[in-house]
């Protein structure tokens, strides 16, 4: 059995009868960048995540650019954002001008940890970026504390956390602003490059519509610099066809997980994901920590079983960051993790006989240890 990653072919078959024809209307209408089904579909994802404003964007990585910018951090400023995580964090705060500040994980949840934050504030410190890794959601009170005392932003990068839930309350409209990506493999995915941003203030959203479009209050009125961060036409019909599907697809997914819990526990050494008391965790990613990772790695590698690494470099040990000065051992939990993570395939269609092959093939792994 060959088990995937993660499964779009099968994922665009049960939806091809609405995609279809969505995609095909905005060819029919040549409506091809924003238009109504992007403004439809950003009232509907801000619905879903009981935020007043969605800004449809061209990716991820523009989203985090674009919420940073339009905070007004630049040149001489820091930002603070975990070793843990994709680079398109960092690298918001790097196109900005300013430097990105880096901390370490907690050991538990393997996001930017609280406690580790205060010490890094000086006078230059002008936001903190929140990032939802793997699906779970961060401590968002005590940042929110810090932030307050400190009269410094606080924002979200919620590109692997749609839907997911902090206290009770969706994450996206828990600081002054997030970004979201639609990257076709993340858990809302386009049929392309596509993100986001939301925020609750209404000022803020509308400088976001500014900046994502030249800086323009109206056609060839430019109040500011900004740049081309539009949603294309396409996307934004592909995402409101996908986002009604997606609450099905995110309990589908913490059904996967608990599965592999389940079936994983006290297996050789493996440290299963924690899910949170505070956290409605989405799993965009399933992620294990053991000492015989590289192993584990090849051996599943050699049983057509796909599998990957969030993240084996972490942010401080990149060359991209070097002249930033960390070295190895800064951050402990976040090395720790880079050197035993290991990712299993989650996605919402994975079915028991699959995840029941992966497990035997752990399983079968560890019997030879
Ligand atoms: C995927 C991702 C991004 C970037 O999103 P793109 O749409 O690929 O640009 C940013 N931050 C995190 C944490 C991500 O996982």
């Amino acid at each position: 059995m060959k088990i995937p990653f993660l499964d779009l072919k099968q994922q665009y078959k049960s939806i091809k009868e609405e995609i279809d024809p969505a995609i095909q209307n905005v060819i029919d209408n040549t409506a091809f960048v924003l238009g109504k089904p992007v403004s439809d579909f950003e009232q509907e994802f801000a619905k879903a995540h009981n935020v007043n404003h969605c800004i449809g964007v061209s990716s991820g990585t523009d989203g985090n650019h674009l919420v940073l910018w339009t905070l007004g951090i630049g040149a001489g400023d820091e930002v603070i954002v975990p070793a843990n995580t994709f680079i398109a964090t960092a690298e918001g705060v790097t196109l900005c001008g300013a430097k990105p500040v880096f901390v370490d994980c907690c050991s538990d949840s393997y996001n930017i940890d609280p406690d580790k934050v205060e010490e890094l504030i000086n006078s230059k410190t002008k936001a903190i970026v929140a990032v939802h890794l793997y699906g779970q959601p961060v401590d968002m009170d005590a940042l929110r504390e810090i932030a307050k005392k400190h009269k410094i932003f606080l924002v979200e990068d919620a590109a692997q956390a749609h839907l997911s839930e902090y206290k009770g309350k969706k994450v996206g409209g828990l600081s002054d602003a997030a970004s979201f990506s639609f990257y076709p493999g993340k858990n809302l995915g386009a049929y392309g490059e596509a993100g986001a941003v939301t925020t609750n203030d209404d000022e803020l959203a509308k400088k976001f519509k500014m900046y994502r479009e030249h800086g323009q209050s109206e056609k060839y009125h430019h109040e500011t610099f900004g740049h081309n961060y539009r949603m294309e036409g396409i996307q934004g019909a592909v995402l409101g066809v996908k986002l009604k599907h997606l609450n099905e697809w995110t309990e589908k997914r913490r059904a996967v997980a608990k599965k592999y819990k389940d079936l994983l526990k006290g297996v050789g050494d493996i440290v299963l994901p924690t899910e949170m008391p505070y956290s409605k965790h989405v799993y965009h990613l399933f992620v294990i920590k053991t000492k015989w990772r590289d192993e584990l790695q090849n051996y599943l590698n050699e049983n057509d079983i796909s599998n990957g690494l969030h993240y084996p470099i972490p942010l401080h040990l990149q060359n991209s960051y070097k002249q930033l000065g960390y070295k190895k051992g800064d951050f402990p939990n976040t090395e720790d993790l880079a050197f035993n993570c290991l990712s299993l395939p989650m996605f919402p269609e994975l079915s028991e006989e699959q995840i029941d092959y992966v497990v035997k093939n752990i399983k079968d792994f560890y019997k030879r240890k």
